[in-house]
């Protein structure tokens, strides 16, 4: 390795003896759901009950199905509940986001996320605003995205932080560093950008009308792709010893291919994210870690305003 190798030094994660560094997501995420399982468990002791994660599924998407197998495993793994709430596809927006106002309502259910994509004659802005963002532990809500722009502390979107999340648990500096950014959209690129913006890195985001994608891609010591177009960075796009997160989930036949194609990039790359098994299995994780932080939020709040009102009223007795 070469000291313009930003992998250089690091020594976490999986290594071939022939390949590049392959940084896995899954035992990242499996230490901060062993955390979290601790976490809920006092969470439960000292406020006698079980936060709810409420996950709405605005008619049946079949990625959206996976990913909801998925992160109601992750519920029951932590001891935290896992609501699905159904609505059908042939419904109106007032009907989601009275829905969700319902949700926001109710005392038990600590986080709220919505699954996409919506069926097109929603529109997505009343979904996101109708969510409380107290509740919104995906980042969707646009209080929670201008807190993020604003370097202050909201609930970032998952995906994005997992994507940063992953290189700072695997030693690999960002700090001065080239990182470019392919993929703009509100949930995973842009915030991404954000995020490693917010850690020093010097950034470039690419996206869809780009010109010449590999002009950019070669200069980058860090790439993040998040495109959702499988095999869209090849091995000739990257300099040698770059350091990859491929963000990218694409169904393919019966396959889950990544943004970049493994098998140009493998001999470039310093290290590289695989998929499946890279950025996928710590989004969960750290969901759920917004979820815990969302609880004792409102536990917090919820006690501080009885305690309240309990001074008041004696305050009120006293003066009769
Ligand atoms: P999106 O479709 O909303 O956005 C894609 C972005 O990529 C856009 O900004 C677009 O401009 C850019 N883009 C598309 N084609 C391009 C091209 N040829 N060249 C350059 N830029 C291009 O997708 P998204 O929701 O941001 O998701 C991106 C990918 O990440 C998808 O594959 C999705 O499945 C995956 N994803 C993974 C997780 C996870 O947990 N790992 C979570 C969410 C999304």
């Amino acid at each position: 390795m070469t000291a313009d190798n930003p992998a250089a030094g690091t020594s976490a994660a999986t290594a071939g003896t022939s390949g590049p560094r392959l940084l896995a997501g899954g035992p990242i995420a499996a230490e901060i759901r062993d955390a979290l399982g601790t976490d809920f468990a006092a969470f439960k002791e000292r406020w006698g009950y079980v936060p709810t994660l409420a996950v709405v599924l605005v008619g049946a998407d079949a990625p959206s199905a996976v990913y909801l197998q998925q992160i109601l495993r992750t519920c029951q793994r932590v001891g935290v509940e896992g609501r699905l709430v159904e609505i059908g596809s042939e419904v109106t927006a007032d009907a989601v986001c009275n829905e969700i106002e319902r949700l926001n309502a109710d005392p038990a259910v600590a986080g709220i996320i919505v699954q996409m994509p919506l069926p097109a004659h929603i529109p997505l802005h009343a979904v996101i605003d109708s969510i409380d963002p107290a509740k919104d532990i995906d980042g969707i809500h646009p209080r929670n995205a201008g807190l993020l722009s604003l370097g202050y502390d909201g609930f970032l979107p998952a995906t994005a932080q997992a994507a940063v999340e992953i290189l700072k648990r695997s030693g690999i500096e960002i700090v001065g560093k080239r990182v470019v950014v392919v993929g703009r959209s509100n949930v995973v690129g842009k915030p991404a950008a954000l995020l490693l913006l917010r850690e020093h890195g010097s950034v470039t985001v690419l996206h869809s009308r780009t010109r010449d994608l590999g002009h950019y891609t070669r200069d980058a010591e860090i790439l993040v792709v998040a495109a959702g177009r499988p095999g869209l960075i090849r091995g000739d796009m990257l300099s040698p010893g770059v350091v990859v997160v491929d963000v990218g989930i694409n169904v393919v036949g019966d396959k889950l291919l990544g943004d970049v194609d493994f098998e140009s990039a493998r001999d470039v790359v310093s290290a590289i994210t695989p998929v499946p098994g890279g950025v996928g299995p710590l989004t969960n994780a750290l969901l759920l870690s917004h979820l815990l932080r969302a609880a004792t939020d409102q536990a917090e709040r919820g006690a501080a305003a009885t305690a309240g009102t309990a001074a008041a009223s004696a305050a009120g007795a006293a003066g009769q």
